[in-house]
């Protein structure tokens, strides 16, 4: 159920609203929006009856949301969603390249990789501490020293940091080192997970299963916002498909069709999406063609020694090419770098 308030209810009338909601043992989600606020109603069991709400003042009109997601979909909001990673938004009229190796592998390596994320354009660094990977013999993350790394690293050259949690151990570890907690694809379905990430009060990016379609995205999204977490940013990393000649299947479809039922941001991973260096410039900027709000690419000081993903990932001196010939793609939509 979304109760949609009129244009001149009052902050009295909006709480009242919310007092009764959390009366009847239900959780009220206030969005304010450029026109009205509209509260979201999440917790009920059965069907709501508008006219619980109908007659409160202020009440516009309640409405049940027709959709298995509600407080992600644009009929709930229809305005987008800007998320703040400290200073950093993502969503609007801007573009966000988040860059960094695919795992921290030593203190040196990620304050050199930060370094050239940011003098090569990008706004954010990436870096895996807790890397879950297909066989457990392979290369699997420096865990918490990583994490220390990292935030020093962002610090030192004032980059916001994004890092994959895998539990809720992990989870609880990594609040204090990161700007923004990231789910990975194979975790898209934890929803236990989902909810320790959503309480600990960092935005979220949350990455699509690589056999998951947009209404279960969506609905996983639903897990972070009905956990009271707003701060979501989806991100597009490739499916499973026939297609033999990479590692997944770029969906660029999913980025018109998720901007069109969610007021949610949505970037594309173009490394993982593609599994080879040579295919991550073009698809990146495709990427940024079909309206994708940014980038999360993997790069790395010495891509042929990185511990893990190397093959997909770009040098230095590739990353800057690649952000700066964003520049008129991103211009002719009318969005700034
Ligand atoms: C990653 O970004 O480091 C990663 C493991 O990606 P994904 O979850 O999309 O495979
Ligand atoms: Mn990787």
């Amino acid at each position: 159920m979304l109760i949609i308030m009129s244009r001149e209810a009052t902050p009295q009338q909006i709480e009242d609203v919310i007092t009764h909601i959390t009366e009847l043992g239900l959780r009220a989600h206030p969005i304010p929006g450029e026109m009205r606020t509209a509260i979201g109603i999440t917790g009920n069991q059965g069907p709501l009856h508008p006219e619980e709400f109908e007659n409160l003042p202020g009440v516009v009109q309640a409405v049940r949301v027709t959709k298995s997601f509600k407080l992600v979909s644009r009929e709930t909001k229809p305005e987008d969603t800007i998320v703040n990673v400290s200073g950093v938004k993502i969503g609007g009229a801007g573009l966000a390249i988040i860059g960094g190796p695919c795992s921290v592998e030593s203190r040196d390596q990620i304050l050199k990789s930060a370094e050239q994320v940011k003098t090569g354009g990008g706004h954010m660094l990436r870096g895996g501490a807790f890397k879950p990977r297909t066989s457990p013999y392979a290369f699997r993350g420096k865990g918490k020293d990583a994490l220390e790394w990292l935030a020093l690293a962002g610090k030192e050259f004032s980059l916001p940091v994004v890092s994959e949690v895998v539990d809720a151990e992990s989870c609880e570890m990594a609040i204090p080192y990161l700007d923004m907690m990231q789910v990975g694809a194979r975790n898209m379905q934890n929803f236990a997970l989902l909810e320790s990430v959503a309480k600990s009060g960092r935005p979220v990016l949350l990455k699509r299963g690589p056999a998951a379609s947009l209404d279960e995205l969506l609905n996983a999204a639903e897990y972070l916002l009905a956990a009271g977490n707003y701060q979501v940013v989806l991100c597009e990393r490739g499916i499973r498909s026939f297609s033999d000649f990479a590692r997944n299947t770029l969906d660029l479809n999913i980025v018109p069709a998720a901007k069109e039922a969610s007021h949610l941001p949505i970037i594309v991973d173009p490394s993982h999406g593609t599994g080879h260096r040579k295919m991550v410039t073009p698809l990146a900027r495709a990427a940024v063609a079909v309206g994708a709000d940014g980038l999360i690419v993997e790069v790395h000081p010495d891509p042929d020694h990185a511990l893990s993903d190397g093959y997909q990932t770009l040098f230095p001196q590739q990353f800057a090419a690649l952000v700066s010939s964003l520049k008129p793609i991103a211009e002719s939509l009318g969005r700034a770098l």
